[in-house]
C-alpha cells in the first residue's frame, strides 16, 4: 500500500505503539509529524533516522496533549509544512493504577486530558482540513479498556470508553465526506506504559510483579501473550487503505481474544 503524497500526525509517537505507527506510515510513504516526550537527543536521532531511511519528511512537534493551544499549533504546523493533514492518529496516553477512593485528583485530570480530551482537540483542528480536501483517516488508539473495565483503572477506563463515543460521533458527522474515524482497541502490548504499571499493580493487588504479568495482565488475553507494537501499526495502515473506506465509526480489537469473553 502506498500513502505517497499523504501527511500524518501521530500523537505520542516517541515511544511504544505510536512510534511503531509513525514508522509504518513513513515506510508506506506518508510525511509524518511525530509528537511526545522524551530525551531530545534521542527524539532527534530517531526522527533523522526515519527520514533518512524512508525518504519522506519527518517533523517533530512537542505539543503537550494537556494544552489545547499547543495541540492547535501542532496541527497548524503540520498543515503549513506538509500542505495537508490527511491522517490523524490519536495515540498519546498515560496510565495510573489505584483504588478509586484514593485516586489522586491530578492523575484523574491528566488521564482524562491526555487519553481522551486531546482526541477532541486534534480532531477539531484537523477536520476542517480533511473536509476541504475531501479525504481523511482518523484513528484513535483506545484500548480493550474502552470495552471492558478492570479494577484500579477508573480514569483510564473512563477515558477509553469516552474515546469510543467520540469515535462514533465524529464518524457519523463526516460519513459522506470520505473521512473515516475508527478506534483500535489493543489488549496488553509490552511498552514502557505497561512496564511502568507492573510495580503499581503488584502493590494494588498485593502480589509479586511476576504474578501480575501472569495472573493479572495475561489472564484476560486468551492467547496468553503480549500483542506486538507492529501488529497495531499494521492495523492502522489497513485503516488508511482503500480497502477500509467503508469501515467507520467502529473499533478493531487487537487483543488476543480478550473481549470475546
Ligand atoms: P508509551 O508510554 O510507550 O507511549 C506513550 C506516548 O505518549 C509517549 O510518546 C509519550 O511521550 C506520549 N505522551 C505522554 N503524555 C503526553 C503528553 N502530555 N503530551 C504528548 N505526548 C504525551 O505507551 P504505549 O503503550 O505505546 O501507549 C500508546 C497508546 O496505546 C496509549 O493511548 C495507551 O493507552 C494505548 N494502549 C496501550 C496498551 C498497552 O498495553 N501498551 C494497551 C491498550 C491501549
Amino acid at each position: 500500500m502506498s500513502l505517497k503524497g499523504k501527511s500524518a500526525i501521530v500523537t505520542g509517537s516517541t515511544s511504544g505503539i505510536g512510534k511503531a505507527i509513525a514508522e509504518g506510515l513513513a515506510r508506506a510513504g506518508a510525511n509524518v509529524m511525530i509528537n511526545g516526550f522524551g530525551p531530545m537527543m534521542e527524539i532527534e536521532q530517531d526522527r533523522a533516522k526515519l527520514e533518512a531511511e524512508t525518504g519522506v519528511r519527518v517533523l517533530y512537534n512537542g505539543a503537550d496533549m494537556t494544552k489545547p493551544a499547543e495541540i492547535e499549533a501542532m496541527v497548524e504546523e503540520a498543515a503549513s509544512e506538509f500542505g495537508s493533514v490527511d491522517i490523524l492518529v490519536n495515540n498519546a496516553g498515560i496510565q495510573f493504577v489505584g483504588p478509586v477512593d484514593e485516586f489522586p485528583l491530578e492523575k484523574w485530570d491528566a488521564i482524562i486530558a491526555i487519553n481522551m480530551s486531546s482526541n477532541f482537540h486534534t480532531i477539531r483542528a484537523a477536520l476542517p482540513l480533511m473536509k476541504q480536501q475531501g479525504w481523511g483517516r482518523i484513528i484513535n488508539v483506545a484500548s480493550a479498556h474502552g470495552l471492558r473495565a478492570s479494577p484500579y483503572k477508573s480514569a483510564y477506563v473512563t477515558a477509553k470508553h469516552g474515546v469510543l463515543g467520540l469515535t462514533k460521533t465524529v464518524a457519523l458527522e463526516v460519513a459522506q465526506q470520505n473521512i473515516t474515524c475508527n478506534a483500535i482497541c489493543p489488549g496488553y502490548v509490552k511498552t514502557p506504559l505497561v512496564e511502568g504499571q507492573i510495580p503499581d499493580q503488584a502493590k494494588a493487588h498485593n502480589m509479586s510483579e511476576e504474578d501480575v504479568v501472569k495472573n493479572v495482565m495475561l489472564t484476560p488475553q486468551p492467547t496468553r501473550k503480549f500483542v506486538e507494537v507492529e501488529e497495531i501499526a499494521e492495523t492502522a495502515l489497513f485503516l488508511c487503505s482503500d480497502g477500509a473506506q467503508s469501515i467507520t465509526g467502529t473499533e478493531i480489537s487487537v487483543d488476543g481474544g480478550w473481549v470475546a469473553k
